[in-house]
């Protein structure tokens, strides 16, 4: 299934060409329920993992008496090479999954969530064994589970992203606003919503780390994947009444003109911080140190 991105109300190359060094690819991964298997890029669906190593667990809980207990890791992602070339694979690697545990455990930064959120890289043809029978979610987190996927399968779209005001120069910013402001123009360019790889997080809640950085090597974080609880917004969007920029064009024909009932809109079925959006951020220096994840 193709799903496409509707064009912007600036385009910046005619409109505003300030704005294209800033520029920066970004792929929407488009998620949509479905039963991906083992070997497929998804979100929540079951990891290619070998039977011969543990499943990872969170140690960071404690029953009511004070004593400390397990709960297996829930399968957030998985992502092939072979689907996203322009993810940087660490050498000898051309897979990687993402593992959480989705009780909030402490401020992320700088040693990522907690110690409960881990990467793991492989090499897709070494797992000559894959475990079968993976935990089931719903079986011990029986509460929480906000930040339980539902299992969907990708269909990715590249697209270029551009930067909120807090990264771009103050002076480029302000005159970018007064733009909009003039034309009476959405901003329905920069921090492409949803979940996507790479590109830009709005920080609309708080405001960006000042030291967005590793904590293992201090080189700077990156957007490695963004998760949100909605794609796009229903209703209408802009002095015209459009629809949402980002409610894919093939969906428009498929579903109610406002969009109210899109099964689209929220298929991972997750409730991201308060409702809103988070970034999982990896070192620009190695991938494989330990991740932050940051909610707005
Ligand atoms: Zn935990
Ligand atoms: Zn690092």
């Amino acid at each position: 299934m193709k799903l496409t991105t509707a064009p912007s109300a600036v385009e910046p190359a005619r409109d505003f060409p300030e704005l294209l060094p800033h520029g920066r690819p970004t792929v929407r991964l488009h998620p949509r329920r479905g039963t991906p298997g083992p070997h497929d890029s998804h979100i929540g669906g079951p990891l290619l993992w070998p039977a011969a190593e543990a499943w990872p667990e969170c140690a960071e809980h404690r029953d009511i008496n004070g004593r400390a207990y397990t709960l297996p890791l829930v399968a957030v992602a998985q992502l092939t090479a072979a689907d996203f070339p322009e993810l940087r694979f660490p050498e000898g690697t051309d897979l990687v999954q993402l593992l959480w545990c989705p009780e909030w455990h402490e401020q992320p930064h700088p040693a990522g969530w907690g110690q409960a959120c881990r990467l793991h890289w492989r090499r897709a043809g070494t797992v000559a064994d894959p475990l079968t029978e993976q935990p089931d979610p719903e079986e011990h987190w029986d509460h929480g589970p906000d930040m339980i996927p539902r299992a969907c399968v990708l269909h990715p779209e590249r697209i270029t992203d551009y930067p909120s005001d807090e990264e771009l120069p103050p002076a480029l910013a302000g005159r970018f606003r007064a733009w909009l402001a003039e034309r009476d123009l959405p901003d329905d360019l920069t921090t492409v919503p949803g979940h996507k790889l790479g590109g830009f997080m709005n920080w609309c809640t708080t405001d960006r780390p000042d030291a967005l950085e590793c904590g293992t090597c201090r080189a700077p974080l990156e957007l490695f994947l963004q998760f949100d609880t909605a794609e796009w917004w229903p209703g209408s969007w802009g002095p015209d009444g459009e629809p949402h920029r980002f409610r894919p064009l093939e969906d428009r024909e498929r579903e109610p003109a406002d969009g109210t009932d899109d099964p689209s809109r929220e298929p991972v079925g997750m409730t991201v911080g308060r409702g809103g959006h988070g970034g999982l951020f990896v070192c620009a220096a190695d991938p494989r140190h330990p991740a932050s994840f940051f909610t707005q």
